[in-house]
Protein backbone atom coordinates (compact mmCIF):
# COMPACT_ATOMS: atom_id res chain seq x y z
CA UNK A 1 0.00 0.00 0.00
CA UNK A 2 1.20 3.68 -0.87
CA UNK A 3 0.56 6.08 1.85
CA UNK A 4 -1.24 9.38 -0.08
CA UNK A 5 1.69 11.48 1.18
CA UNK A 6 4.19 9.49 -1.01
CA UNK A 7 1.81 9.63 -4.29
CA UNK A 8 1.92 13.29 -4.08
CA UNK A 9 5.38 13.20 -3.97
CA UNK A 10 5.17 11.08 -7.03
CA UNK A 11 2.82 13.61 -8.58
CA UNK A 12 5.18 16.13 -8.19
CA UNK A 13 8.14 14.65 -9.73
CA UNK A 14 6.03 13.36 -12.64
CA UNK A 15 6.81 16.04 -15.03
CA UNK A 16 10.30 16.31 -14.97
CA UNK A 17 9.89 12.62 -15.91
CA UNK A 18 7.30 13.17 -18.73
CA UNK A 19 7.81 13.44 -22.09
CA UNK A 20 8.13 17.05 -23.49
CA UNK A 21 4.90 18.61 -24.95
CA UNK A 22 3.51 17.21 -27.69
CA UNK A 23 3.68 21.00 -29.75
CA UNK A 24 6.99 21.44 -28.49
CA UNK A 25 8.95 23.41 -31.29
CA UNK A 26 12.64 25.09 -31.16
CA UNK A 27 11.09 28.26 -33.13
CA UNK A 28 8.36 29.76 -30.63
CA UNK A 29 8.73 33.14 -32.15
CA UNK A 30 6.43 36.24 -31.61
CA UNK A 31 3.72 34.87 -34.06
CA UNK A 32 3.84 31.35 -32.47
CA UNK A 33 3.32 32.92 -28.95
CA UNK A 34 0.46 35.41 -30.25
CA UNK A 35 -1.26 32.73 -31.84
CA UNK A 36 -1.27 30.19 -28.32
CA UNK A 37 -2.31 33.63 -27.32
CA UNK A 38 -4.95 33.89 -29.73
CA UNK A 39 -5.80 30.09 -28.79
CA UNK A 40 -6.50 30.82 -24.92
CA UNK A 41 -8.90 33.69 -25.73
CA UNK A 42 -11.05 31.25 -27.08
CA UNK A 43 -10.43 28.30 -24.93
CA UNK A 44 -11.63 30.93 -22.51
CA UNK A 45 -14.31 32.58 -24.45
CA UNK A 46 -17.45 32.05 -22.50
CA UNK A 47 -21.25 31.95 -23.73
CA UNK A 48 -23.32 35.05 -23.52
CA UNK A 49 -26.96 35.11 -22.68
CA UNK A 50 -29.42 34.19 -25.26
CA UNK A 51 -31.35 37.39 -25.34
CA UNK A 52 -30.56 40.33 -26.52
CA UNK A 53 -32.53 43.75 -25.14
CA UNK A 54 -30.96 45.99 -27.96
CA UNK A 55 -28.94 45.33 -31.08
CA UNK A 56 -26.67 47.46 -32.99
CA UNK A 57 -26.14 46.79 -36.59
CA UNK A 58 -23.16 48.63 -37.97
CA UNK A 59 -22.98 48.18 -42.12
CA UNK A 60 -19.58 49.52 -43.75
CA UNK A 61 -20.74 50.48 -47.16
CA UNK A 62 -18.86 48.27 -49.75
CA UNK A 63 -16.63 47.28 -47.10
CA UNK A 64 -15.50 43.88 -48.53
CA UNK A 65 -12.83 41.44 -47.70
CA UNK A 66 -9.95 43.81 -49.64
CA UNK A 67 -11.49 46.56 -48.24
CA UNK A 68 -11.10 45.12 -44.89
CA UNK A 69 -7.66 43.93 -45.42
CA UNK A 70 -6.09 47.08 -46.85
CA UNK A 71 -7.66 49.17 -44.53
CA UNK A 72 -5.99 46.94 -41.12
CA UNK A 73 -3.10 47.30 -43.37
CA UNK A 74 -3.34 51.50 -43.78
CA UNK A 75 -4.68 51.69 -40.26
CA UNK A 76 -1.35 49.97 -38.89
CA UNK A 77 0.37 52.79 -41.50
CA UNK A 78 -1.43 55.75 -40.13
CA UNK A 79 -2.19 54.93 -36.47
CA UNK A 80 -3.80 57.64 -34.29
CA UNK A 81 -1.16 57.72 -32.13
CA UNK A 82 2.55 56.05 -31.73
CA UNK A 83 4.50 55.14 -34.77
CA UNK A 84 3.54 53.56 -38.05
CA UNK A 85 3.97 50.42 -38.27
CA UNK A 86 3.90 47.73 -41.02
CA UNK A 87 0.78 46.88 -40.82
CA UNK A 88 -0.08 43.32 -42.36
CA UNK A 89 -0.39 42.28 -38.34
CA UNK A 90 -2.79 45.19 -37.00
CA UNK A 91 -6.40 44.44 -36.67
CA UNK A 92 -9.56 46.79 -37.37
CA UNK A 93 -12.08 46.68 -33.77
CA UNK A 94 -14.26 44.55 -35.16
CA UNK A 95 -11.75 42.08 -36.19
CA UNK A 96 -11.57 41.23 -32.44
CA UNK A 97 -15.37 40.19 -32.59
CA UNK A 98 -15.50 36.38 -31.60
CA UNK A 99 -18.31 35.21 -34.56
CA UNK A 100 -18.05 35.63 -38.39
CA UNK A 101 -19.86 34.66 -41.10
CA UNK A 102 -19.26 34.96 -44.68
CA UNK A 103 -22.65 36.34 -46.20
CA UNK A 104 -23.70 35.83 -50.02
CA UNK A 105 -25.07 39.36 -50.75
CA UNK A 106 -26.65 38.95 -54.73
CA UNK A 107 -30.11 40.39 -54.94
CA UNK A 108 -33.33 38.10 -56.35
CA UNK A 109 -32.33 39.81 -59.99
CA UNK A 110 -28.95 40.63 -59.45
CA UNK A 111 -25.63 38.74 -59.52
CA UNK A 112 -24.05 42.00 -58.11
CA UNK A 113 -26.83 43.82 -55.73
CA UNK A 114 -26.67 47.41 -54.30
CA UNK A 115 -27.62 48.65 -51.56
CA UNK A 116 -31.26 49.23 -51.63
CA UNK A 117 -31.55 45.44 -52.14
CA UNK A 118 -28.90 44.24 -49.70
CA UNK A 119 -29.91 46.70 -46.86
CA UNK A 120 -33.47 45.40 -47.58
CA UNK A 121 -32.80 42.32 -47.51
CA UNK A 122 -30.87 42.34 -43.57
CA UNK A 123 -33.78 44.85 -42.75
CA UNK A 124 -36.77 42.62 -43.06
CA UNK A 125 -35.45 39.13 -44.00
CA UNK A 126 -36.88 39.23 -47.76
CA UNK A 127 -34.39 39.20 -50.11
CA UNK A 128 -35.61 41.56 -52.79
CA UNK A 129 -34.99 43.29 -56.36
CA UNK A 130 -31.99 45.68 -56.75
CA UNK A 131 -32.57 49.25 -56.63
CA UNK A 132 -35.90 48.73 -54.35
CA UNK A 133 -36.20 49.28 -50.56
CA UNK A 134 -38.66 46.89 -48.16
CA UNK A 135 -40.59 46.28 -51.23
CA UNK A 136 -41.17 42.02 -51.74
CA UNK A 137 -39.53 41.12 -55.05
CA UNK A 138 -42.58 40.94 -56.75
CA UNK A 139 -44.23 44.55 -55.44
CA UNK A 140 -43.82 47.31 -57.35
CA UNK A 141 -45.09 50.79 -57.00
CA UNK A 142 -48.69 50.41 -56.59
CA UNK A 143 -47.82 48.41 -53.24
CA UNK A 144 -47.94 51.77 -51.73
CA UNK A 145 -51.49 52.03 -51.80
CA UNK A 146 -51.44 48.66 -49.53
CA UNK A 147 -48.70 49.44 -47.20
CA UNK A 148 -49.70 46.68 -44.84
CA UNK A 149 -48.81 44.44 -47.20
CA UNK A 150 -45.18 45.46 -47.87
CA UNK A 151 -42.19 43.27 -46.15
CA UNK A 152 -42.07 44.84 -41.94
CA UNK A 153 -38.74 46.50 -41.06
CA UNK A 154 -36.97 45.06 -37.63
CA UNK A 155 -37.47 49.19 -37.07
CA UNK A 156 -40.73 48.82 -37.24
CA UNK A 157 -41.60 46.22 -34.76
CA UNK A 158 -39.37 47.18 -32.45
CA UNK A 159 -41.67 50.14 -32.24
CA UNK A 160 -44.46 48.30 -31.96
CA UNK A 161 -43.30 46.69 -29.28
CA UNK A 162 -42.06 50.14 -27.57
CA UNK A 163 -38.75 49.61 -28.29
CA UNK A 164 -36.19 53.11 -29.23
CA UNK A 165 -34.84 53.41 -32.62
CA UNK A 166 -32.26 55.01 -34.06
CA UNK A 167 -30.18 55.90 -37.51
CA UNK A 168 -26.62 57.31 -38.04
CA UNK A 169 -25.02 57.52 -41.36
CA UNK A 170 -22.24 59.37 -43.45
CA UNK A 171 -24.55 59.64 -46.04
CA UNK A 172 -28.05 61.06 -46.90
CA UNK A 173 -29.76 59.88 -44.14
CA UNK A 174 -32.25 59.12 -47.07
CA UNK A 175 -29.89 57.09 -49.03
CA UNK A 176 -30.20 53.46 -49.69
CA UNK A 177 -28.75 52.23 -46.37
CA UNK A 178 -30.88 54.54 -44.13
CA UNK A 179 -33.20 54.75 -45.65
CA UNK A 180 -33.76 50.84 -45.41
CA UNK A 181 -34.74 51.11 -41.77
CA UNK A 182 -37.20 53.18 -42.11
CA UNK A 183 -38.96 53.79 -45.13
CA UNK A 184 -40.30 51.32 -47.93
CA UNK A 185 -39.97 52.51 -51.28
CA UNK A 186 -39.64 51.26 -54.95
CA UNK A 187 -37.35 53.28 -56.45
CA UNK A 188 -34.07 54.50 -54.08
CA UNK A 189 -34.12 57.44 -55.91
CA UNK A 190 -37.14 59.19 -54.53
CA UNK A 191 -35.05 60.24 -51.79
CA UNK A 192 -37.11 63.55 -51.99
CA UNK A 193 -39.90 65.89 -53.99
CA UNK A 194 -37.19 66.74 -57.23
CA UNK A 195 -36.67 65.58 -60.16
CA UNK A 196 -35.29 62.29 -59.52
CA UNK A 197 -38.95 61.64 -58.07
CA UNK A 198 -41.31 62.65 -61.32
CA UNK A 199 -44.60 63.46 -60.97
CA UNK A 200 -45.95 60.71 -62.64
CA UNK A 201 -44.39 58.30 -60.00
CA UNK A 202 -45.90 60.50 -57.14
CA UNK A 203 -49.08 59.62 -58.51
CA UNK A 204 -48.76 56.42 -57.61
CA UNK A 205 -49.43 57.21 -54.22
CA UNK A 206 -45.73 56.55 -53.04
CA UNK A 207 -44.10 58.82 -50.50
CA UNK A 208 -40.62 60.34 -50.86
CA UNK A 209 -37.92 58.93 -48.23
CA UNK A 210 -37.19 62.08 -46.35
CA UNK A 211 -41.15 62.64 -45.75
CA UNK A 212 -41.10 58.42 -44.86
CA UNK A 213 -38.47 59.67 -42.11
CA UNK A 214 -40.55 62.07 -40.51
CA UNK A 215 -43.60 60.43 -40.77
CA UNK A 216 -42.17 56.94 -39.82
CA UNK A 217 -44.01 54.89 -37.53
CA UNK A 218 -48.13 55.69 -36.39
CA UNK A 219 -48.41 58.22 -33.72
CA UNK A 220 -49.26 55.74 -31.27
CA UNK A 221 -45.12 54.43 -31.65
CA UNK A 222 -43.70 57.30 -32.29
CA UNK A 223 -40.67 58.06 -34.57
CA UNK A 224 -36.83 57.72 -35.20
CA UNK A 225 -35.42 58.50 -31.35
CA UNK A 226 -32.58 59.92 -33.57
CA UNK A 227 -31.61 60.12 -36.99
CA UNK A 228 -27.88 61.82 -37.61
CA UNK A 229 -26.88 62.11 -41.01
CA UNK A 230 -26.89 64.46 -43.55
CA UNK A 231 -29.24 65.05 -46.80
CA UNK A 232 -30.75 68.33 -45.14
CA UNK A 233 -31.52 69.90 -48.71
CA UNK A 234 -34.35 66.65 -49.24
CA UNK A 235 -36.10 68.34 -46.46
CA UNK A 236 -36.72 71.85 -47.27
CA UNK A 237 -38.03 73.75 -49.76
CA UNK A 238 -36.30 75.53 -52.95
CA UNK A 239 -36.66 78.68 -51.16
CA UNK A 240 -35.23 77.62 -47.81
CA UNK A 241 -32.04 76.59 -49.65
CA UNK A 242 -33.20 72.86 -49.98
CA UNK A 243 -34.24 70.75 -53.50
CA UNK A 244 -37.97 70.16 -52.55
CA UNK A 245 -40.25 71.93 -55.26
CA UNK A 246 -43.55 70.59 -53.15
CA UNK A 247 -42.93 73.71 -50.82
CA UNK A 248 -42.77 71.31 -47.73
CA UNK A 249 -40.09 72.15 -45.25
CA UNK A 250 -40.13 68.70 -43.71
CA UNK A 251 -37.80 70.24 -40.77
CA UNK A 252 -40.67 72.10 -39.61
CA UNK A 253 -43.42 69.16 -39.37
CA UNK A 254 -40.86 67.17 -37.76
CA UNK A 255 -40.57 69.67 -34.96
CA UNK A 256 -44.40 69.60 -35.49
CA UNK A 257 -44.73 66.34 -34.69
CA UNK A 258 -42.22 66.32 -32.15
CA UNK A 259 -42.71 69.25 -29.97
CA UNK A 260 -39.71 68.16 -27.69
CA UNK A 261 -37.75 67.01 -30.48
CA UNK A 262 -34.20 68.82 -30.72
CA UNK A 263 -33.59 69.67 -34.19
CA UNK A 264 -29.70 70.68 -35.21
CA UNK A 265 -28.08 71.49 -38.34
CA UNK A 266 -24.51 72.09 -37.44
CA UNK A 267 -21.33 70.27 -35.18
CA UNK A 268 -21.75 73.25 -32.53
CA UNK A 269 -25.42 72.43 -31.92
CA UNK A 270 -24.54 68.45 -31.99
CA UNK A 271 -21.78 69.02 -29.36
CA UNK A 272 -24.51 71.10 -27.10
CA UNK A 273 -26.77 68.16 -27.03
CA UNK A 274 -27.20 66.21 -23.96
CA UNK A 275 -27.70 62.37 -24.64
CA UNK A 276 -30.33 62.18 -21.88
CA UNK A 277 -32.36 65.23 -22.44
CA UNK A 278 -36.14 64.00 -23.42
CA UNK A 279 -37.56 63.81 -26.99
CA UNK A 280 -36.20 62.71 -29.71
CA UNK A 281 -32.99 63.62 -32.17
CA UNK A 282 -32.78 64.91 -35.99
CA UNK A 283 -29.12 65.82 -36.95
CA UNK A 284 -28.63 66.96 -40.80
CA UNK A 285 -25.17 68.37 -41.36
CA UNK A 286 -25.05 68.35 -44.69
CA UNK A 287 -27.39 69.63 -47.49
CA UNK A 288 -26.13 66.21 -49.25
CA UNK A 289 -23.73 63.79 -48.32
CA UNK A 290 -21.61 64.16 -44.96
CA UNK A 291 -17.97 65.39 -46.01
CA UNK A 292 -15.13 62.78 -46.50
CA UNK A 293 -13.40 62.83 -43.34
CA UNK A 294 -10.06 63.57 -44.79
CA UNK A 295 -11.56 67.11 -46.10
CA UNK A 296 -14.22 67.25 -42.82
CA UNK A 297 -14.41 70.61 -41.25
CA UNK A 298 -14.70 69.57 -37.65
CA UNK A 299 -16.58 73.02 -37.17
CA UNK A 300 -19.22 72.14 -39.06
CA UNK A 301 -19.91 68.43 -39.46
CA UNK A 302 -19.27 65.43 -36.28
CA UNK A 303 -17.58 62.67 -36.69
CA UNK A 304 -18.88 59.28 -37.26
CA UNK A 305 -17.74 57.79 -34.07
CA UNK A 306 -18.85 60.97 -32.32
CA UNK A 307 -22.62 60.43 -33.71
CA UNK A 308 -22.18 56.95 -32.97
CA UNK A 309 -21.20 57.45 -29.14
CA UNK A 310 -24.02 59.92 -28.76
CA UNK A 311 -26.72 57.61 -30.78
CA UNK A 312 -26.14 54.85 -27.74
CA UNK A 313 -26.58 56.81 -24.76
CA UNK A 314 -29.25 58.42 -26.58
CA UNK A 315 -31.16 55.19 -26.96
CA UNK A 316 -30.02 53.58 -23.88
CA UNK A 317 -31.02 56.72 -21.83
CA UNK A 318 -34.52 57.16 -23.54
CA UNK A 319 -37.26 55.98 -22.34
CA UNK A 320 -38.04 53.54 -24.32
CA UNK A 321 -34.31 52.42 -24.60
CA UNK A 322 -34.29 51.97 -20.83
CA UNK A 323 -37.60 50.09 -20.95
CA UNK A 324 -37.72 48.00 -23.74
CA UNK A 325 -34.48 48.48 -25.45
CA UNK A 326 -33.35 49.95 -28.40
CA UNK A 327 -32.77 49.06 -32.20
CA UNK A 328 -29.91 50.80 -33.69
CA UNK A 329 -28.09 51.32 -37.40
CA UNK A 330 -24.69 53.24 -37.52
CA UNK A 331 -23.34 53.31 -41.25
CA UNK A 332 -20.07 54.32 -42.64
CA UNK A 333 -21.98 55.38 -45.55
CA UNK A 334 -18.77 56.66 -48.05
CA UNK A 335 -16.13 53.94 -48.08
CA UNK A 336 -18.76 53.07 -51.14
CA UNK A 337 -18.68 56.58 -52.32
CA UNK A 338 -14.73 56.76 -52.27
CA UNK A 339 -14.79 53.49 -54.05
CA UNK A 340 -17.00 54.33 -56.83
CA UNK A 341 -14.39 57.13 -57.43
CA UNK A 342 -11.70 54.76 -57.34
CA UNK A 343 -9.93 56.56 -54.79
CA UNK A 344 -8.45 53.64 -52.81
CA UNK A 345 -6.93 56.53 -50.39
CA UNK A 346 -10.60 57.76 -49.16
CA UNK A 347 -12.36 54.52 -49.18
CA UNK A 348 -8.98 53.28 -46.93
CA UNK A 349 -9.81 56.12 -44.52
CA UNK A 350 -13.58 56.06 -44.40
CA UNK A 351 -13.00 51.92 -43.27
CA UNK A 352 -10.52 53.25 -40.66
CA UNK A 353 -13.13 56.10 -39.24
CA UNK A 354 -15.53 53.39 -39.49
CA UNK A 355 -13.52 50.80 -37.43
CA UNK A 356 -12.80 54.07 -34.60
CA UNK A 357 -16.61 54.21 -34.42
CA UNK A 358 -17.08 50.28 -34.18
CA UNK A 359 -14.39 50.83 -31.07
CA UNK A 360 -16.18 53.69 -29.85
CA UNK A 361 -19.63 51.23 -29.60
CA UNK A 362 -18.00 48.83 -28.30
CA UNK A 363 -16.40 51.10 -25.22
CA UNK A 364 -20.17 51.79 -24.34
CA UNK A 365 -22.12 48.83 -24.40
CA UNK A 366 -22.59 45.71 -22.67
CA UNK A 367 -22.38 42.62 -24.89
CA UNK A 368 -24.34 40.38 -21.88
CA UNK A 369 -27.25 42.75 -23.24
CA UNK A 370 -26.53 43.65 -26.40
CA UNK A 371 -26.21 41.87 -30.14
CA UNK A 372 -23.61 43.73 -31.87
CA UNK A 373 -23.29 43.40 -35.72
CA UNK A 374 -21.10 44.35 -37.80
CA UNK A 375 -21.03 43.81 -41.57
CA UNK A 376 -21.02 44.99 -45.03
CA UNK A 377 -24.01 45.74 -47.51
CA UNK A 378 -21.89 44.51 -50.50
CA UNK A 379 -18.26 44.26 -51.77
CA UNK A 380 -16.66 46.29 -54.47
CA UNK A 381 -13.76 45.87 -57.48
CA UNK A 382 -10.48 46.47 -56.00
CA UNK A 383 -8.05 43.75 -55.13
CA UNK A 384 -4.40 43.46 -53.37
CA UNK A 385 -2.07 42.24 -55.65
CA UNK A 386 1.21 41.72 -56.73
CA UNK A 387 4.12 40.89 -54.03
CA UNK A 388 5.29 44.19 -51.72
CA UNK A 389 7.17 43.82 -49.44
CA UNK A 390 6.17 43.42 -46.12
CA UNK A 391 5.79 47.47 -44.64
CA UNK A 392 5.29 48.44 -47.93
CA UNK A 393 2.81 51.22 -48.43
CA UNK A 394 -0.52 50.40 -49.05
CA UNK A 395 -1.26 52.92 -51.23
CA UNK A 396 2.14 53.11 -52.53
CA UNK A 397 3.59 51.27 -55.67
CA UNK A 398 5.02 47.33 -55.57
CA UNK A 399 8.24 47.37 -53.82
CA UNK A 400 9.04 43.68 -54.94
CA UNK A 401 9.48 41.37 -51.78
CA UNK A 402 13.23 40.08 -51.64
CA UNK A 403 12.73 36.58 -52.77
CA UNK A 404 9.01 35.46 -54.15
CA UNK A 405 7.16 34.69 -57.09
CA UNK A 406 7.51 38.53 -57.98
CA UNK A 407 10.07 38.26 -60.34
CA UNK A 408 10.02 40.35 -63.70
CA UNK A 409 11.53 43.80 -64.13
CA UNK A 410 12.04 46.32 -61.54
CA UNK A 411 12.48 50.23 -61.49
CA UNK A 412 15.68 51.69 -60.42
CA UNK A 413 13.54 52.78 -57.04
CA UNK A 414 12.92 48.82 -56.66
CA UNK A 415 9.70 49.09 -57.81
CA UNK A 416 7.83 46.70 -60.16
CA UNK A 417 7.29 47.70 -63.28
CA UNK A 418 4.51 45.46 -65.75
CA UNK A 419 5.08 44.60 -69.64
CA UNK A 420 4.73 48.70 -70.62
CA UNK A 421 7.70 49.41 -67.96
CA UNK A 422 5.19 51.06 -65.59
CA UNK A 423 5.52 51.03 -62.21
CA UNK A 424 2.29 48.80 -60.54
CA UNK A 425 0.60 49.93 -57.25
CA UNK A 426 -1.01 47.44 -54.96
CA UNK A 427 -4.39 48.37 -54.84
CA UNK A 428 -6.24 48.05 -58.37
CA UNK A 429 -9.82 48.22 -59.48
CA UNK A 430 -11.64 46.07 -62.02
CA UNK A 431 -12.76 49.35 -63.28
CA UNK A 432 -13.60 52.73 -62.90
CA UNK A 433 -13.81 56.38 -64.36
CA UNK A 434 -9.93 56.78 -66.02
CA UNK A 435 -9.98 60.29 -64.71
CA UNK A 436 -11.90 62.90 -62.69
CA UNK A 437 -11.22 65.57 -61.54
CA UNK A 438 -9.20 66.65 -59.13
CA UNK A 439 -8.97 62.85 -58.80
CA UNK A 440 -5.84 61.50 -61.19
CA UNK A 441 -3.80 58.91 -62.26
CA UNK A 442 -0.73 60.95 -62.61
CA UNK A 443 -0.48 61.93 -59.00
CA UNK A 444 1.90 60.10 -56.53
CA UNK A 445 0.16 56.91 -55.67
CA UNK A 446 0.13 57.99 -51.76
CA UNK A 447 -1.69 61.25 -52.94
CA UNK A 448 -5.07 61.46 -51.46
CA UNK A 449 -6.35 62.57 -54.86
CA UNK A 450 -4.69 59.59 -56.71
CA UNK A 451 -7.07 57.66 -59.27
CA UNK A 452 -6.46 54.12 -59.15
CA UNK A 453 -5.33 52.05 -62.15
CA UNK A 454 -8.22 49.94 -62.85
CA UNK A 455 -8.67 47.36 -66.01
CA UNK A 456 -12.06 48.43 -67.72
CA UNK A 457 -12.80 52.63 -67.95
CA UNK A 458 -16.58 52.90 -66.76
CA UNK A 459 -18.04 56.00 -65.79
CA UNK A 460 -18.12 54.86 -62.09
CA UNK A 461 -16.85 51.72 -60.57
CA UNK A 462 -19.13 48.95 -59.62
CA UNK A 463 -20.23 47.14 -56.31
CA UNK A 464 -18.20 43.45 -56.53
CA UNK A 465 -20.10 40.45 -55.97
CA UNK A 466 -18.38 37.77 -53.67
CA UNK A 467 -19.53 37.62 -50.01
CA UNK A 468 -18.59 40.06 -47.72
CA UNK A 469 -17.95 38.99 -43.84
CA UNK A 470 -20.52 39.74 -40.90
CA UNK A 471 -18.50 40.21 -37.86
CA UNK A 472 -20.89 39.87 -34.22
CA UNK A 473 -20.77 39.68 -30.09
CA UNK A 474 -23.07 39.59 -27.90
CA UNK A 475 -26.37 37.55 -27.14
CA UNK A 476 -26.58 34.91 -29.94
CA UNK A 477 -24.07 36.14 -31.85
CA UNK A 478 -22.73 32.06 -31.83
CA UNK A 479 -25.77 32.02 -35.01
CA UNK A 480 -23.12 34.16 -36.97
CA UNK A 481 -21.54 31.65 -38.50
CA UNK A 482 -20.38 29.73 -42.18
CA UNK A 483 -21.56 30.75 -45.63
CA UNK A 484 -24.93 32.63 -44.92
CA UNK A 485 -27.13 34.68 -47.00
CA UNK A 486 -27.64 37.78 -46.08
CA UNK A 487 -31.09 38.20 -45.16
CA UNK A 488 -30.48 35.45 -42.61
CA UNK A 489 -28.96 38.71 -40.25
CA UNK A 490 -32.37 39.77 -40.13
CA UNK A 491 -33.68 36.84 -38.52
CA UNK A 492 -30.61 36.20 -36.23
CA UNK A 493 -31.16 39.47 -34.66
CA UNK A 494 -35.16 39.03 -34.53
CA UNK A 495 -34.10 35.49 -32.56
CA UNK A 496 -31.58 37.54 -30.05
CA UNK A 497 -34.92 40.03 -29.39
CA UNK A 498 -36.69 36.93 -28.86
CA UNK A 499 -38.93 37.54 -31.56
CA UNK A 500 -40.54 34.57 -33.32
ZN1 LIG B 1 -22.46 51.93 -54.15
Amino acid sequence: MIRPLIVIALLAAAPALAAPPVLDTPVKDDYWQAARAALGARLRAVNRPRRAKNVILMIGDGMGIATITAARIYDGQHPAEGPPRPGEENSLAFEALPNVALVKTYNSNAQVPDSAGTASAINTGVKTRIGTINFGQAQDAAACKTPEALPTTLAEIAKRRGMGVGVVTTTRITHATPAAVFAHVPNRNWEGADRAFPAADRASGCRDIARQLVEFAPASTGGLDVALGGGRARFLPVARGGSRDDGQDLVAAWQARFPAGRYVDGAAGFAALDPRAPGPVLGLFNNDHLTFEVDRDPAAEPALADMARFAVAKLAASAAGRRNGYYLMIEGGRIDHAHHASNASRALSETQQFSRAVAAVLATINLDETLLLVTADHSHTMTISGYPERGNDILGFIRNAAAGEGGGPVSPEGFALDDQGRPMTTLTYANGPRSSPPLSPTLPPNDRNRLQDKTYGTQTESHGGEDVAAFAAGPRSNLVTGVVEQNLLFHIMAEALGWR
